[in-house]
């Protein structure tokens, strides 16, 4: 359209231009045209009067007509008939010959002169009116005598005016002839104008001139100029071209037509380029911004133009390749961002979305199993990482070879993997999981290493425990975190186990900040040396003071700590505060052995003996005065780690203690290799012990054992005097419980020592 509205601004400013130039040129031509026709008619009557003027003359000089004219009184018949042959060789209309007194004395018409014979012999054109007609009359006068003074005759011929403004001088001139008097009321001599016309143009206001004027004559307009040309009764006589307007324009008006026919005919090729160019560059180009406006919508099938314009079929396959490499890099991206690199099955993502719609369309109940590889860790770390890799492929292979029911597998990180299972009413939950378990009983086979793999395995059922695809999730997590360090292999979730598990999970959540938020406390729980009656060691028990749940009891949030791992965080703060303790003790003179509980998780960091080495130094402590008690069932979980660590913190100088002694059935054969320096016989043995004769009978041989290995012994759980007095008629070396006191937070711990000393001195004194 724009295109279209320039060319049509710039083809009617041409057109104007061009008519109006065209226009100034057709008038000035039209005027030269009218200055020569002027001339033509001049030159025309100016002939015609020299030729009756010369006519005159010499007839004037004729003597046979001066004889004649003299006999004209006389003779009248022969002067005429003479006349009327020198009319005819003339072609003239009219002639008169008149005496010197202006009488006539012949005449064409008979007729006499109305005017002066005088005016017709000067130059020029002059006009006579007679009769109903006007003539173009030139005369001569005639001496008898030559040289005479006075004129005897006069001889005048005259042409009829019609016979000037012919048709030829028409044709010549183009123009419309016509002699008027102005000063007469335009008074029309001759004309060659049509008679109406001629009563028309002598009502008219004729401005006199050269310039171009207009008149309207009998409904046409008619352009046309004056021109004063001789005179008649003295008065001046004007020539009047004129001709019409649409003529005089004619070529013009031709020229014009032309001029817009070509206009038209450049406007439609101008149309034409812009629809071509609307066809081949604008409407491809107006198609491809929707093409591009969908592949940004993500919608890729689009078909791009294909037009003849080079450059926009440039840009279009530019476009399409572009589209091309969206696609393959979205492609790219959403493998990345569904499936797990390492083992090709989906991932987290894709899994949770599976899952959603499994759910989203479900009839029957849905499962969901969590997996996880036991001690993967453990793998990882002795094996290497690439062994790890290895050993994950191989179990995604496994797994996805499982064909009980179309089922999704998918890693959802580390050794963790999980399944959806639609459920029949065939197969319980059990029987899936137990399916699933089945596939680890065969040994793995990694470059010829041959790799047990445990599996535990957590299950949720959609839509019994939960709806949502996070709910089935936790709850499998749940689950399978239930059966970590039990004997089978897979669990169902249950709602107790939530209850525990969420209570479990916000506390692992706060316990970092409790370590250093100093929610933590070492309370210390006296040893007393049996034989010296000396209190010369303490056990350090922790506990947490939590702001809002008040006191939590370790037994329930170490073995919790144990399993996420913060318990290295826990023994390392116990450790510090202990040895801390310890230090400030010795600084007030005050040599006191103190005892850390350290778990199996403790065992098997590499970086224990380092730290507690650390520790040693920075607090000038001597290794002999820091006892590390591991219960036996950390150490017979794992027997050989367990004493190979063992022996490294023996060497350190450091003294260790079996825990929870006579719960761990530890043989005699393995006690024998044990690196430690005592046994805590637990207080399960100890609490009844001076009413119970089978725990009597177990204690004793417990201390006869330790006593036959070089072991020292400690009885925990002394709560009366009576077991006090039967532990040291056995032999035992220390005692422990509440008979002593219960474990105190070091202010009162420090004023019970100071009590119990001033009375045992009391008691050694007395
Ligand atoms: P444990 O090492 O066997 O500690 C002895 C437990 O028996 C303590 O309970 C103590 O208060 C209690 N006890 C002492 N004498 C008597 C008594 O005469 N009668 C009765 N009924 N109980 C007595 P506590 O402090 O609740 O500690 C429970 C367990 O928590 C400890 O058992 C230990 O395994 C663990 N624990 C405590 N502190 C730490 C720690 O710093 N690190 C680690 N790893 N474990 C810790
Ligand atoms: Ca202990
Ligand atoms: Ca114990």
């Amino acid at each position: 359209m724009l295109f279209l509205s320039v060319i049509v601004v710039i083809l009617l400013l041409t057109l104007q231009i061009v008519r109006s130039a065209t226009y100034t040129h057709s008038t000035e031509q039209f005027w030269r045209h009218t200055q020569t026709s002027a001339s033509v008619v001049e030159d025309k009557i100016q002939n015609r009067a020299n030729l009756l003027l010369r006519a005159a003359e010499n007839l004037a000089k004729n003597f046979s007509i001066k004889q004649l004219i003299v006999d004209a009184k006389a003779d009248p018949e022969s002067l005429l008939v003479a006349m009327e042959n020198q009319q005819q060789r003339l072609k003239a209309d009219i002639f008169f010959v008149l005496d010197g007194q202006q009488k006539l004395l012949s005449s064409s018409t008979g007729q006499p002169l109305a005017r002066a014979a005088g005016e017709f012999s000067l130059r020029g054109a002059t006009w006579l009116s007679h009769g109903n007609k006007v003539y173009l009359l030139k005369g001569a006068p005639v001496k008898f005598v030559e040289r005479s003074r006075s004129v005897d005759a006069w001889v005048l011929f005259g042409y009829d005016i019609a016979q000037l403004i012919n048709e030829e001088l028409m044709q010549l001139t183009g123009m419309q002839v016509s002699l008027f008097q102005p000063s007469m009321q335009n008074q029309i001599l001759g004309s060659s104008l049509a008679s109406a016309r001629q009563h028309q143009l002598q009502q008219s206001d004729i401005i006199l001139g050269n310039e171009l004027q207009y008149v309207q004559l009998g409904g046409q307009r008619f352009i046309y100029v004056t021109k004063a040309y001789g005179s008649m009764n003295a008065m001046p006589v004007y020539i009047l071209l004129a001709t019409n307007k649409d003529k005089a324009y004619l070529s013009y008006n031709s020229l014009l037509v032309q001029l817009v026919g070509l206009l038209v005919a450049a406007a439609l090729l101008a149309l034409l380029a812009a629809w071509l160019l609307s066809r081949g560059v604008t409407k491809p180009l107006s198609r491809l911004v929707t093409a591009t406006n969908k592949i940004r919508q993500g919608e890729y099938a689009t078909t791009l133009p294909e037009t003849s314009t080079v450059e926009v079929n440039a840009l279009s396959h530019a476009i399409r390749d572009m589209q091309h490499g969206i696609q393959q890099r979205e492609k790219q991206i959403n493998h990345l961002a569904y499936f797990d690199e390492l083992t090709g099955l989906p991932n987290r993502n894709q899994f949770s979305d599976h899952l959603q719609q499994t759910i989203d369309k479900a009839s029957d109940k849905v499962m969901v199993l969590m997996l996880d590889i036991d001690r993967f860790k453990e793998i990882n770390d002795t094996l290497g990482h690439d062994m790890g890799d290895h050993l994950l492929k191989l179990i995604a292979k496994r797994l996805t070879s499982f064909n009980e029911r179309p089922a999704f597998f998918a890693r959802l990180g580390g050794d963790e993997f999980a399944v959806v299972v639609e459920q029949c009413a065939m197969q319980t939950p059990d029987c899936i999981a137990e399916c699933i378990a089945r596939m680890f009983e065969q040994p793995f086979s990694i470059d010829g290493l041959i790799l047990d793999v445990d599996s535990s395995i957590g299950v949720s059922v959609f839509p019994e425990h939960a709806s949502t695809t996070q709910g089935l999730l936790q709850c499998a997590d749940i689950a399978l975190y239930s059966c970590k360090g039990k004997h089978y292999d897979f669990a169902v979730y249950r709602d107790e186990l939530n209850k525990h598990s969420l209570q479990r999970l916000n506390l692992m959540s706060e316990l970092k900040e409790a370590l250093n938020d100093g929610q933590l406390q070492l309370y210390y729980q006296p040893k007393l040396s049996i034989s010296e009656n000396r209190i010369a060691s303490v056990e350090c028990l922790i506990r947490w003071i939590h702001p809002t749940h008040g006191f939590i009891p370790p037994d329930e949030f170490i073995p919790l700590a144990e399993q996420t791992g913060a318990i290295r965080d826990v023994t390392k703060w116990a450790l510090r505060t202990a040895m801390a303790q310890q230090h400030s003790w010795l600084q007030q003179g005050l040599d006191m052995t103190v005892a850390v509980n350290i778990s199996a998780i403790d065992l098997i960091d590499m970086e224990l003996p380092t730290l507690v080495s650390d520790l040693l130094s920075e607090f000038a402590c001597e290794p002999g005065m820091l006892t590390l008690e591991v219960t036996e069932s950390a150490i017979m979980s794992d027997p050989q780690s367990a004493i190979r660590a063992l022996n490294t913190l023996k060497r350190m100088g450091i003294q260790l203690s079996i825990d929870d002694f006579g719960t761990g059935y530890s043989s005699m054969a393995q006690l024998k290799t044990m690196p430690v320096h005592e046994l805590k016989i637990d207080k399960a043995f100890v609490l009844e012990l001076a009413a119970n004769q089978d725990d009597q009978t177990m204690v004793k041989s417990m201390v006869t054992l330790a006593a036959n290995l070089n072991l020292n012994t400690v009885a925990e759980g002394v709560e009366d005097e009576p077991s006090l007095a039967f532990l040291r008629q056995i032999g035992c070396t220390k005692a422990q419980g509440f008979y002593l006191s219960k474990a105190l937070p070091i202010a009162q711990f420090n004023q019970w020592l100071q009590v119990y000393r001033q009375k045992s001195e009391e008691e050694a004194s007395a």
